[in-house]
């Protein structure tokens, strides 16, 4: 579904990825974990064409991303996108932010737009929101609009970016419990998280990540039982 060769990512003389080589297969969890810093979010805006590549390649689903023919508003509505910090428009309703993507991008009209965002808005347990303004919502709220969002466009994939890590601890869960199910359901996610909890469960694979490289990966049971890297170990006992 997604792979990944080479990829370098700079920001003036920073070179923040230095080489990163991945793939994550059809309906497959991959989580990616390491300290701040280490260019997980810059990954992740790489493989949805927020961030401008400075070589190397992305593919998504047989197209190359880093092709410039390729349709960027295209590509954007198959990676969906989850952010930390929700991302709503405050001006919205829920309903309203629901539907702005597929009008939009899709073309799509209101009442048929509206249609699809109810069984969305039910999937996240909020179908009595729907014309609520997000400023009247929990952060769990918010971000559970936000993956409806997302979902919205139908994307075959979802890119999650520390989506709890604002969340007060007892809102954690409901959004976690939307994300297993998506998993579930068998959507293909890469999820940059610190929910050990959560990597453990639903990930397929874990990816550690520092200094812009990955350092080690496998399954989450023996990246977090018995990491290999001494840069892994030390991550690990600092978070668990
Ligand atoms: P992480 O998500 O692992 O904490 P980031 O990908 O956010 O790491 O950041 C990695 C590095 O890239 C940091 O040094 C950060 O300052 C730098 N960086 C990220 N985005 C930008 C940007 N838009 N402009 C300049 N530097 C950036
Ligand atoms: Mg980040």
């Amino acid at each position: 579904m997604i792979t990944v060769k080479d990829l370098h990512k700079s920001f003036g003389d920073n070179e923040v990825l230095k080489g990163i080589d991945a793939k994550v297969d059809e309906q497959e969890v991959v989580c990616v974990i390491g300290p701040s810093g280490s260019g997980k979010s810059t990954f992740l805006r790489c493989l949805n064409l927020l961030e401008e590549v400075t070589s190397g390649e992305v593919m998504i689903d047989g197209d190359v991303l880093t092709d410039p023919s390729v349709d960027i508003n295209e590509v954007r509505s198959r990676v969906g996108m989850v952010f930390q910090h929700f991302n709503l428009f405050p001006h919205m309703t829920v309903l309203e932010n629901i539907t702005i993507g597929p009008k939009k991008v899709k073309g799509i009209n209101k009442e048929e737009a509206e249609k699809n965002a109810l069984p969305l808005l039910e999937r996240v347990g909020l179908s009595d929101k729907a014309d609520q303004y997000p400023e009247s919502l929990s952060g769990g709220q918010k971000q559970r609009v936000a993956i409806a969002r997302a979902l919205a466009m139908n994307p075959t994939v979802m890119l999650f970016d520390e989506p709890t890590s604002a969340l007060d601890p007892e809102l954690v869960g409901d959004v976690l419990e939307v994300m297993k199910g998506l998993a579930r359901e068998g959507m293909t996610m890469v999820v940059v998280t610190h929910e050990m909890g959560f990597a453990r469960e639903v990930g397929d694979r874990v990816l550690f990540m520092d200094e812009g490289v990955i350092m080690e990966e496998g399954d989450p049971n023996q990246i977090f039982e018995n990491p290999q890297n001494p840069r892994t170990q030390s991550f690990l006992s600092k978070i668990l």
